[in-house]
């Protein structure tokens, strides 16, 4: 499939499928913490990237054999909200099932007023806040040249104003960057004008490859969610995990995951194994197989092994 990937599982959303509207990278920010690496080249002018009704008839499919989903959600490589016709495709998919529909975007084109119309319907809107200060703001997002962070307070507050679903805030607390009290203290205060529904600290569990990008101590996360509970319900940080059970091919599905973020090797393991009725021994000659066709290369994070795309494979497929 090309834009539809998983389901991948987490605390957060349940066993959700991912639908990638963008071609890599395409994004207005450059997070020291991203994933997908440095942005080369800054997309501020939304498009309709790939035609809707081709990405509607790959979520058709997949809804066929993905039947005890918890979400759809909207996520990719970039910044979702630059696809135009993403409001359509939310009413379509809306029409297809009782799903409900997410949409994970740093919330930077929220001060367009078409943008935020595009996601009314949406059940869940994550957008990402990590600071509550311009120059934090600026050394952790580095913006895309015009766009400031006032502006992006005030783009999630004029959509917090006009959207009646879940407003579920994103926070990636970065070890000796943003998880000082200062800086929490002035994130609780921005949180506060807002008010989402919620607020979700994630953590860089996966690798940057551009930076080396610390993991907070334990001490400063549960200082974290001491402060920002103070002005809003605050879901603790926890890895998901992924379940690729009814993938019709294996090594395709991984590698549509894997070229959107990396993936620790004892999570893949796992997925893998439960494919062969948790049989470890059949996970690992698999495994060694989908290594071995050069589409992956392993790095280490934290300790731990990740699988990543090998340099200039940054997709297993064509688009
Ligand atoms: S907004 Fe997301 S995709 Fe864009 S640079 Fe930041 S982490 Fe990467």
């Amino acid at each position: 499939m090309k834009y539809v990937f998983g389901p991948v599982s987490s605390k957060r959303l349940g066993q959700s499928l991912g639908v990638d509207l963008l071609p890599p990278k395409s994004c207005t920010w450059n997070c020291i913490y991203c994933q997908l690496g440095k942005t080369r080249k800054f997309v501020t002018e939304r498009q309709e990237f790939f035609p809707r009704e081709e990405i509607l008839e790959e979520i058709r499919e997949a809804l066929k054999v993905n039947k005890s989903l918890d979400w759809i959600t909207f996520v990719g490589s970039g910044e979702t909200m630059l696809y135009k016709g993403i409001g359509w495709l939310i009413a379509e998919v809306k029409k297809l099932t009782n799903t409900p529909v997410a949409v994970i975007t740093n919330g930077s084109l929220l001060y367009q007023t078409e943008v935020r119309q595009e996601l009314l319907h949406a059940d869940a809107v994550l957008p990402s806040l990590n600071a509550g200060s311009e120059a934090l703001h600026e050394q952790i997002c580095q913006p895309a040249s015009g766009l400031t962070f006032q502006q992006h307070i005030d783009g999630l507050a004029a959509f917090r104003h006009e959207y009646k679903g879940c407003l579920w805030i994103e926070v990636m607390l970065l070890g000796g960057i943003n998880d000082t009290d200062e800086a929490l203290q002035d994130l609780a205060q921005v949180l506060k004008k807002l008010n989402p529904d919620m607020v979700h600290l994630v953590l860089p569990t996966r690798p940057a490859p551009e930076q080396e990008i610390r993991l907070p101590s334990d001490e400063r996360i549960e200082q974290a969610i001491a402060i920002l509970s103070k002005v809003s319900v605050v879901i603790n940080p926890l890895k998901g995990n992924m379940d690729l059970r009814n993938a019709p091919d294996l090594l395709e599905a991984i590698t549509a995951i894997i070229s959107r973020h990396p993936v620790q090797q004892r999570e893949l393991h796992k997925a893998v194994a439960d494919c062969f009725s948790g049989d470890s021994e059949k996970a690992n000659d698999v495994m060694q197989g989908f290594f071995e066709t050069g589409r992956f290369r392993l790095v280490q994070h934290n300790g731990e092994p990740y699988w990543v795309m090998q340099q200039g494979e940054n997709s297993g497929f064509n688009r």
